[in-house]
């Protein structure tokens, strides 16, 4: 009887509990394009591509070591119990999942499965350890990163990742599933230039990812203190989709980095940014409602003047803060942003412009390759300052002195916003501010080929204190 290996956010073949359990027998790895289940959270746009390569990946690696994967659409939750069925299989495998839609239907799915006498076996491989693996003294779950993060080092040593199988025994299936452009992945809209310079710059798939780690353990990860808010570098590891996907496991990352540098300096720093996404999907385990409600109650009462033609220029790059701009033209162009330049975006729309922070989680998951529910949905609510979190006051961002900070030669404006790349950097985060005949001489009509700011910096950080102390209690 063969064993199912149902494939999901575990899209890779080493360290790979479920997989290493299935591979003892004959099994079938399967994955499901289920588009309902998620409801507003379906996969977006940059994630359909995403997923499309790797699935490519994916099957090539499985074929290649002797179990091809099968590729089915639809409802997964009828799916998975009838290919069983089907198949008369023994064991159902898979890693789990920690979004309260996926929690949802594995339950769905392991009821189904009870019923003719089997069950889903979970394993906890898209964390260094289980979401519920830590707790306070008075054993609730944490609400604060820096606790959290002390209590996840306490815990110990991380276990070691465990390697690739050599060899897979396949099962087939009588019908072969769906070929990958049957998935049909892409909504016409996206087909075409949309993603045209994603592909130079992702390689999804496992050895995609190894590649990007490898890359950033040489090059960026000694300097990465300093070199991880400057957006005009790469000094980042852009490891994020492939977390994401589980393209690469977050033990395997650990791992790399403590032989490479252990917890020292950039290293160090590093590891702490991994524990932030261990924190984000501890918070959406425990509070399920992070991504549809503020985590502090008294921000329901938040005053947004929701404004369909305001978002339309933060999503298009058209805020007239260059800094702001660049950064969500980077987005679309590539669908990744600088995290740094995530919050200054993120900040803008929702302190000075007064939009609705679900609104920009919506954009952002629709347009970036690493659109998680977990770590996009705690970003947003602390940047809203809505979250557990959060110190609300302080993150009124200066889009002006943010783009002088940290991109103080304007490499990363002059990248993204080709059309004030003639401008000095005296002027280049605050266009309006400079002389007509600065303007005239770098090609510049403000409102015209660049737009003026939406709000101005001081008038845009009076309305979001206003905002904030209109709340009913104080924050
Ligand atoms: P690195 O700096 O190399 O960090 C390594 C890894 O640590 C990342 O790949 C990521 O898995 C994790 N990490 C880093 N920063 C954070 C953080 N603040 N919170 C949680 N985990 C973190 N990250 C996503 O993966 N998906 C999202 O949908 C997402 N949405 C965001 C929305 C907003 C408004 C903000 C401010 C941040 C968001 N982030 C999100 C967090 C962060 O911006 C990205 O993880 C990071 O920019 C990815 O680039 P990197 O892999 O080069 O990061």
């Amino acid at each position: 009887r063969p064993d199912i290996l149902w494939l999901r956010q575990d899209l890779r073949l080493s360290d790979h509990a479920a997989l290493a359990e299935a591979a003892g027998g004959t099994m079938l790895p399967v994955y499901v394009l289920d588009d309902a289940a998620a409801g507003r959270w379906t996969l977006g746009g940059a994630s359909r591509w995403w997923l499309h390569h790797s699935l490519s990946a994916l099957s090539q690696a499985l074929a290649e070591r002797g179990a091809p994967l099968l590729l089915l659409k639809g409802n997964a939750e009828t799916l998975i119990p009838a290919l069983a069925q089907e198949l008369d299989a023994g064991r159902i495998f898979a890693s789990r999942l920690y979004s309260p839609w996926g929690r949802a239907r594995d339950a769905a799915v392991n009821t189904a499965l009870r019923r003719a006498g089997r069950e889903l076996t979970l394993h906890d491989t898209g964390l260094l350890f289980g979401p519920d693996a830590v707790r306070t003294r008075q054993g609730r779950p944490y609400s604060i990163y820096t606790p959290f993060a002390r209590a996840m080092l306490a815990l110990g040593e991380v276990p070691q990742p465990g390697t690739a199988p050599e060899r897979l025994r396949g099962a087939t299936h009588p019908t072969g599933g769906l070929a990958l452009e049957e998935l049909t992945l892409l909504p016409p809209e996206r087909q075409g230039p949309w993603a045209s310079a994603f592909t130079d710059l992702w390689v999804p798939g496992e050895a995609g990812a190894q590649a990007r780690l490898e890359g950033f353990l040489t090059e960026a990860a000694a300097g990465y203190s300093k070199g991880r808010d400057l957006p005009g570098q790469d000094g980042t590891s852009r490891l994020s989709p492939h977390l994401h996907w589980g393209e690469v496991s977050p033990r395997q990352v650990w791992d790399a980095v403590m032989r490479g540098g252990g917890h020292h300096g950039g290293h160090g720093v590093f590891l702490r940014e991994i524990l932030w996404r261990e924190f984000s999907h501890h918070m959406l385990w425990h509070r399920p409602e992070l991504p549809e409600f503020p985590l502090r109650a008294e921000f329901a009462d938040f005053p947004y003047r929701p404004d369909a033609a305001l978002l339309r220029s933060w999503q298009r790059g058209r805020t007239g803060y260059p800094i702001v701009d660049a950064g969500m033209r980077q987005l679309w162009k590539l669908g990744w942003m600088h995290n740094r330049v995530r919050m200054i975006a993120g900040s803008l729309l929702v302190k000075h412009l007064l939009q609705p922070w679900w609104d920009g989680a919506a954009w952002f998951w629709d347009t970036l390759v690493d659109a998680d529910l977990a770590n996009n949905s705690q970003n947003w609510q602390w940047i809203a300052g809505c979250g557990t979190d959060s110190a609300p006051y302080f993150r009124i961002f200066n889009p002006v002195l943010q783009g002088r900070k940290f991109d103080p030669t304007g490499d990363y404006v002059r990248r993204f916003v080709p059309e004030l790349a003639r401008l000095p950097d005296r002027w280049l985060h605050e266009p309006w501010e400079a002389p007509g005949t600065v303007l005239a001489s770098a090609g510049i009509q403000l409102g015209r080929n660049y737009p003026e700011p939406l709000i101005r910096p001081a008038a845009g950080r009076a309305i979001a204190l206003q905002a904030l102390q209109s709340l009913r209690r104080p924050v």
